[in-house]
């Protein structure tokens, strides 16, 4: 019978950062049905994307032959494509056709305009192993470092500021702490819809006497489990913050011992918070002053106080500097380096740390090693065999710019979809189709490959072997349960070919040769065997030698040097208010916050194409305050447009009493309703992220 599975794979669900380990059952090359595994992160469970969400592998949608670009065929940005066009726009060809095609076209540019005229972005649902080839392929064939992948649209500003202040751009503790922990703090996070394995642990805890506080613009499922939630106005974090810090400071609730031996830069910071007393910016943030300081106490007074935070807190022209708060009070107080304690910033993709680790970032090569530091580019250039560049190269938005400006003419895009992701997407898809090649890898026609000269298909998750690593810096073996379909290929062979027609001689057989390679050169994971991985099935780096079990909690006796830190200390860095780039005005009265649904995965390339998860949330919705849609004479279910100054939409109401009145919540992945159309490109000067959690709109019935 089709229900009784001939074999199961154990591997790693391939959706959040939360990497939960679970069972492929399969019978004849098809996925019957996925249970939960006990692994580190998830002890079984599962939610609905990990647990429904893997037959879009099968869907009648997945590209199976290299497609080519008919000639004279011009590139439309028309975001509603137009399936029965597809061969009209694009013909079948070989792979030695289409490879030759796409490797001849980047290899000219290359040599015609100069290394920095090609750019490529990877993919944080890839392995380990394709983002390190990845990025090795930029870096070497294509010569510049011009590599960046979505980690620029997620936790940029709070990897910057971790770098900055504590020396080290990952968590400093896994979820599971928010068990041993007395206060947990989460903010700019909504757990239960991007990262629900982890929403349960965070209920557990409660369960057991944990005071969560929630802090959010929005209200969410956990807030119905907090102690406190602290809805503060939108763009108010660095107010809300600091006022906490004042009080904390003021009542002489600082860790005096932990400030003089661990850290550098407190008395600026000090100083700095004086002027933002819980009187001063309560009618700024929203909240009042007397939570302020009780939750200020709280938190500081507590055996063991974490916090986890998400894109509200990173996706914001002043994303690191509430990344900057978050650090500071954790230091001030000296909750950091103890089980409990720290800070965890909730990875989004499920391999968006090891992405970054690998060295899939514009500024650094693996390990975080900067691209500007001369023994770091010594270092790589005699592992690789060539010099290298020594320019950092640019970020995803500033790629984008520097298409439109004639600086970037060829592009190599492997699994991230730019055209619905990036904000004001008609600006990005603009640029993707000035571009003289574009070359996109993917397992669906999505709206990026809608753009492109040369479409190669790639594999699905559970077609492939490879190494994967969650929010907690644990390394998980993902293993290959099915086969890919028709002529589809895998991400590393295709990598490989291309490379070779850049000039670049590998010869890789198998994704562990790949990780030995990788794991030579980053000492966080010089611990960490394929052979290890086989049989642990997961190791938490930093994992320095063969016997070291890793270590989930870091920073106990020491910070890494980084960008700030000195010998050991962290850094302090205070931050002032910073207004988001466009605040609404007479024209654009409301406000435009971004994210996404439980049911879909950023744009929906896949979980649309899940069936259970598609009939859950099949059309494109726009969560209004009750009352604002009453202003509109609107009512659940009617379509309704928003436009920004960049574009406009329209999509279905849904009342919802979740967001303050005034503030409109879309999803992010109905292409058909493609709302980064309407969102700012403003960045963060220093992680460069764009605000996606902020602009200005008005919105009308119809
Ligand atoms: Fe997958 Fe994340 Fe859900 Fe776990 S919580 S099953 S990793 S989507």
């Amino acid at each position: 019978a089709l229900s009784v599975p001939d074999k199961q794979v154990d591997s790693v669900c391939p959706y959040c950062g939360v990497g939960c380990q679970l069972t492929y059952n399969v019978k004849d090359n098809k996925i019957l049905y996925v249970e939960g595994r006990d692994g580190p992160a998830n002890h079984g469970r599962l939610c609905v994307k990990g647990r429904y969400g893997f037959d879009y592998a099968h869907h009648p949608h997945r590209l199976t032959k290299p497609l080519i670009r008919r000639a004279g065929v011009s590139k439309t940005s028309d975001f509603a494509m137009d399936p029965s066009r597809v061969m009209d726009v694009f013909r079948e060809a070989s792979w030695e056709e289409a490879l030759d095609l796409a490797g001849g076209q980047l290899a000219r540019i290359r040599d015609q305009n100069g290394k920095r005229a090609l750019a490529g972005f990877g993919s944080a649902k890839g392995s380990n192993e394709e983002a390190y080839l990845f990025q090795k392929l930029v870096r070497t064939g294509f010569g510049s470092n011009n590599v960046d992948h979505c980690t620029r649209l997620c936790h940029a500003s709070s990897v910057a500021a971790l770098l900055e202040g504590i020396g080290s751009g990952a968590v400093s503790n896994p979820v599971m702490d928010v068990t041993r922990a007395e206060v947990v703090i989460v903010i700019g996070a909504n757990p239960t819809v991007n990262h629900p394995v982890a929403a349960t642990w965070i209920k557990n805890a409660v369960r057991t006497g944990t005071k969560l506080i929630m802090c959010d613009p929005r209200k969410s499922d956990l807030t119905r489990h907090a102690h406190r939630h602290l809805q503060f106005k939108p763009d108010t974090d660095v107010a809300m913050l600091n006022a906490m810090m004042h009080v904390i400071v003021h009542e002489n609730l600082v860790d005096r011992d932990f400030i003089a031996s661990r850290t550098i830069g407190y008395e600026e910071l000090a100083k700095n918070v004086e002027g933002y007393s819980p009187e001063l910016m309560a009618p700024i943030c929203g909240i009042d002053a007397d939570t302020l300081r009780y939750v200020a106490r709280l938190y500081a007074t507590s055996k063991a106080s974490m916090i986890l935070w998400g894109m509200g807190i990173s996706q914001h022209v002043h994303g690191t500097d509430n990344a900057r708060c978050l650090i500071a009070l954790a230091l001030m107080t000296g909750q950091i380096g103890r089980p409990g304690t720290g800070l965890h910033p909730l990875r989004g993709q499920n391999n968006v740390q090891g992405a970054s680790d690998a060295g899939l970032i514009p500024m650094m090569y693996p390990d975080y090693q900067r691209v500007d530091n001369p023994d770091a580019k010594a270092r790589f250039e005699a592992a690789w065999g060539m010099p290298l560049d020594e320019k950092p190269g640019l970020t995803v938005v500033e790629i984008m710019d520097e298409i439109l400006a004639g600086g970037i003419k060829g592009m190599y895009i492997m699994g991230e979809n730019p055209a619905m992701s990036d904000p004001d997407a008609n600006h990005a898809r603009a640029a993707l189709a000035a571009l003289d090649c574009l070359v996109v890898q993917d397992i669906f026609l999505t709206e990026t490959a809608y753009l492109a000269d040369v479409i190669l298909p790639a594999s699905a998750f559970a077609e492939k072997t490879g190494t994967f690593t969650n929010t907690d810096r644990l390394v998980q073996l993902g293993r290959q349960a099915i086969q890919p379909p028709g002529e589809a290929k895998q991400d590393l062979w295709i990598i490989q070919e291309l490379a070779r027609r850049l000039g670049l001689a590998w010869n890789y057989t198998h994704p562990s040769q790949v990780f030995d390679e990788k794991r030579r050169l980053m000492r966080s994971i010089s611990g960490i065997t394929w052979e290890r991985l086989e049989r642990e099935g997961a190791v938490t780096y930093p994992c320095t030698t063969d016997d070291d079990p890793g270590q989930p909690v870091v920073f106990v006796d020491s910070f890494p040097r980084g960008l700030g830190a000195e010998k050991g200390r962290a850094r302090f860095v205070p931050a002032d208010i910073i207004p988001a780039d466009e605040r609404p005005d007479a024209e654009y009265p409301m406000v435009l916050i971004t994210g996404r649904q439980l049911e879909h995965w950023h744009t929906g390339s896949m979980t649309r194409r899940a069936g259970v998860l598609d009939a859950i949330e099949p059309d494109p919705v726009a969560l209004v305050h009750p009352l604002d849609l009453e202003a509109l004479k609107g009512r659940p279910g009617d379509v309704i447009t928003i436009a920004s100054r960049r574009g406009e939409v329209s999509l279905y109401a849904r009342a919802d009493d979740s967001s303050p009145r005034g503030a409109i919540f879309v999803p992010f992945c109905y292409y058909e309703a493609a709302i980064n159309r309407l969102t700012n490109s403003a960045l963060d000067p220093f992680g460069k992220i764009p605000e996606f959690k902020y602009c200005a709109i008005r919105v009308r019935l119809g």
